[in-house]
């Protein structure tokens, strides 16, 4: 088990953990206004709701989302995400004010901008250069693309080539659903994509790259189970914008993995968070101490509630005793829940 080659020895700590896919623009969703009407499938789940409310962001809003964000990973013991942003209406600089959101907080974040010809050629093309300004500006990030059903065949291999030239992979979604078709890919993927779900990916899929598990997520929108322990390709672990609580998302993990194969181990499970560490590995040398111990897949897997105490980051204590050193998390609450409502404002008017 890796635990105990990290800097974390103590038997109540462990590396910071890493959510392999988030969007941290979802942290102001919650309390949203109902949609038109209730989604019956996910294509309609995507339509009525999470392409609404990309199309209300803005920078203030898109800045609030991510402090909220990222504060909540830092008080879960995570210290490194892997986001994936997507504001039609405010895509230049976009990935810089997350990037910018998440350094105040003192998390460590990837950020990719999702390409898409969902809004015409236009929003595919600023969402290219928002991936190439930010990269080439020295951002951490990888190139992202929405989907493959929602792109071209030339956005996707448009997509590709800048990712190649930054030496960084695509991050995008892969048969999520079973009307999100993934075959477009093929001839483009490379060892360092970012394949988001693969539900619905047949076990020969030829994709390279890992694929990023959201076991909650799936179940919430009702795709169905990835099974990932079918596929040859390493596994990450994400959590799809739900909050970033690894412990809590390992723990649906392992259920999700054990209402299928009654054999899976925690241990099993555990190491679908090693892909985080593979692409942020600074995150190894952080240190979270936990309200309990010893930090154990096995016992983990059966203990909810396991919270962290203190968390350092790149050898800062930047949570102590529960609490942010860095910003005022009170604040952040009561600015993030502002933006919320001019959020919810514009949406309803969408
Ligand atoms: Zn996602």
């Amino acid at each position: 088990m890796a635990i105990a080659d990290d800097a974390a020895v103590a038997p109540n700590q462990s590396p910071g953990l890493v959510c392999a896919h988030h969007h941290l623009y979802s942290a102001l969703a919650r309390g949203m206004p109902a949609p038109p009407r209730t989604p019956s499938n996910f294509m309609e789940i995507l339509e009525l709701v999470w392409w609404r409310l990309d199309r209300a962001l803005d920078a203030d809003t898109i800045e609030w989302s991510a402090k909220l964000g990222a504060l909540e990973a830092l008080e879960r013991g995570c210290t490194a995400i892997v986001d994936h942003h997507e504001s039609p209406n405010a895509i230049e600089g976009s990935l810089s004010i997350i990037a910018d959101a998440c350094a105040e907080v003192g998390v460590r974040v990837n950020c990719a901008y999702g390409i898409t010809d969902r809004h015409g050629p236009a929003g595919a093309a600023a969402g290219l250069a928002e991936n190439d300004r930010f990269l080439t500006a020295g951002g951490r990030g990888m190139v992202g693309l929405h989907a493959a059903f929602t792109c071209e065949p030339d956005t996707i291999a448009a997509a590709a080539e800048p990712a190649r030239t930054h030496g960084v992979g695509v991050h995008v979604h892969v048969a999520e659903g079973e009307s999100d078709t993934w075959t477009d890919l093929r001839g483009h993927t490379a060892d360092d994509w970012w394949l988001v779900h693969g539900v619905h990916l047949p076990d020969d899929h030829g994709l390279q790259g890992t694929i990023v598990h959201n076991p909650r997520s799936n179940m919430n929108n009702a795709v169905g189970y990835a099974r990932p322990t079918r596929f040859a390709n390493p596994i990450g672990l994400g959590t799809d914008g739900i909050g970033a609580d690894m412990l809590d998302e390992f723990r649906v993990a392992f259920v999700r993995a054990r209402e299928h194969d009654v054999t899976t181990t925690p241990d099993d499970v555990w190491a679908w968070l090693e892909a985080g560490w593979d692409l942020m590995p600074e995150a190894r040398a952080d240190i979270v101490t936990w309200n309990y111990a010893p930090i154990d897949p096995w016992r983990l897997a059966y203990s909810p509630g396991v919270s962290p105490i203190h968390v350092d980051i790149d050898g800062e204590r930047v949570l102590e005793n529960g609490r942010s050193t860095r910003v005022d998390a009170d604040e952040i609450r009561a600015k993030a829940a502002e933006a919320a409502q001019r959020l919810f404002t514009k949406l309803e008017a969408l």
